[in-house]
């Protein structure tokens, strides 16, 4: 076999979120390689987010992922990024008359959400059709996060603390033998005694290259355009202090972005891993939903796009150590959270990688390593 031209401590496959603020966290005990197949890191998923910071949002897991990642965005270590990583937003689950029984359910379990209605709830978000929309469950703490700045902090930390970023680097194969992993890729032959597998949507894919069983992976197409504000009476507005919404079923939602709006329906439409792109007829969809439960009229989107959200079957994403390949180290499943969780993501699996404790902060949350062990019961493999 060829030499390989490169050696580290820790070769991550991915250069999305996953990969970037795990690598960034690894760096600081271990020489760190990331290979990413794009010219690009953040080509896919990461780079088609809504990029908002909902901490009621996800299964109980997910929630103390984001608990645990809120205080590095919110002060990111000196130098990390110029401007700050998250702006204040706001965002609330809306329901008509016939959803308040979910609105409820919603409001049980996430205390730190307020119920508005009235006068209130049509301040936050003045576009909501008064007509349709009767009660909402708001957190005024949801923020919109710099999703570029986020992942650039890391990757450039990344490489200042020794490790490096190889792009059009995309993983042929994996072998190991004596302790040791050798990855083909298109830039060269890498070797490390552990790999870790944040190849996103193509995690499976990469898992079966190196002989681990799958985890049941299902990359799901979401959908989003952006739009301008107008409303019915024909007004354009600019609606850059206004909360983010969503129907309290998940059948649509919508956000300032940039001066204009941004609208989705919310789709989990199950997809091979690919370069996703959007259906005409899912933004059809969203843009008669949103235009029956709010004021906006739109004529035509301006950009329109889509990417894949990966889950496995609890929806809690998976980090940890395969039982059936030696020093192979999943990090998948990040699903619609993979920028709110990215730093208690980055950190936990730094920790599984270096063979430490969980950070005592996220198990003081309860977070546990059996929730995201890649052998739970909660998987259901093919
Ligand atoms: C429409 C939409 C809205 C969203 N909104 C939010 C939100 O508001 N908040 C939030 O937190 N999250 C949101 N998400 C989810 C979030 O974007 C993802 O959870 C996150 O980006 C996943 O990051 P990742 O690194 O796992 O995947 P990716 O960003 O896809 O990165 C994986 C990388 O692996 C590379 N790769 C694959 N195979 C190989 C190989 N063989 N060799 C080398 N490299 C390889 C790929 O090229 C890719 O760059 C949203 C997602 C979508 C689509």
């Amino acid at each position: 076999m060829t030499e390989p031209s490169s050696t580290a401590d820790i070769l991550i496959i991915g250069g999305g979120m996953a990969g970037a603020s795990a690598g960034y966290f690894m760096a600081d005990e271990a020489r760190v390689v990331l290979l990413e197949r794009e010219s690009q890191p953040g080509y896919h998923t990461t780079g088609r987010s809504a990029a908002l910071f909902f901490e009621n949002y996800g299964n109980a897991t997910i929630r103390k992922l984001n608990k645990a990642t809120r205080p590095f965005l919110e002060n990111p270590p000196e130098g990390f990024a110029e401007a700050p990583l998250m702006t204040p937003r706001g965002a609330a689950a809306v329901a008509t008359e016939a959803l308040i029984g979910t609105l409820e359910a919603e409001l049980a379990q996430s205390p730190s959400m307020e119920r508005i209605e009235g006068k209130a709830l049509f301040e936050i978000a003045p576009y909501l059709d008064p007509d349709r929309i009767v009660a909402g469950a708001y957190e005024a703490g949801a923020m919109d996060m710099d999703v570029h700045a986020i992942l650039q902090g890391f990757l450039r930390g990344l490489r200042a603390k020794g490790g490096s970023v190889v792009t059009d680097a995309e993983v042929m194969g994996l072998s190991r033998a004596d302790g040791v992993w050798t990855l083909e890729t298109r830039a060269g032959m890498f070797s490390a005694p552990i790999v870790v597998n944040a190849a996103g949507a193509w995690c499976d894919m990469v898992g079966k290259m190196a002989g681990a069983a799958p985890i049941g992976l299902i990359p799901k197409r979401r959908t989003a355009f952006t739009f301008d504000a107008t409303l019915r009476d024909g007004t354009t507005v600019d609606p850059s202090r206004w909360a983010m919404t969503d129907l309290c079923d998940e059948s649509w939602y919508v956000r300032p972005e940039g001066g204009r709006m941004m609208g989705s329906p919310a789709d989990e439409i199950p997809s091979p891993p690919t370069d996703a792109q959007p259906e005409i007829e899912d933004v059809a969809l969203a843009i008669d939903r949103i235009q029956t439960d709010t004021l906006f009229t739109i004529s035509r989107p301006h950009s329109t796009w889509a990417g894949l959200r990966s889950f496995v079957a609890d929806k809690s994403p998976v980090a940890g150590f395969a039982p059936d390949a030696d020093g192979f180290l999943w990090l998948a499943g990040q699903g619609g959270y993979g920028i709110q969780t990215s730093a208690g993501m980055g950190r936990f699996s730094a920790a599984m990688a270096l063979g430490r404790e969980i950070p005592a902060d996220m198990a003081a949350l309860g977070l546990t390593k059996a929730e995201l062990a890649p052998d739970r019961p909660g998987l259901s493999r093919p």
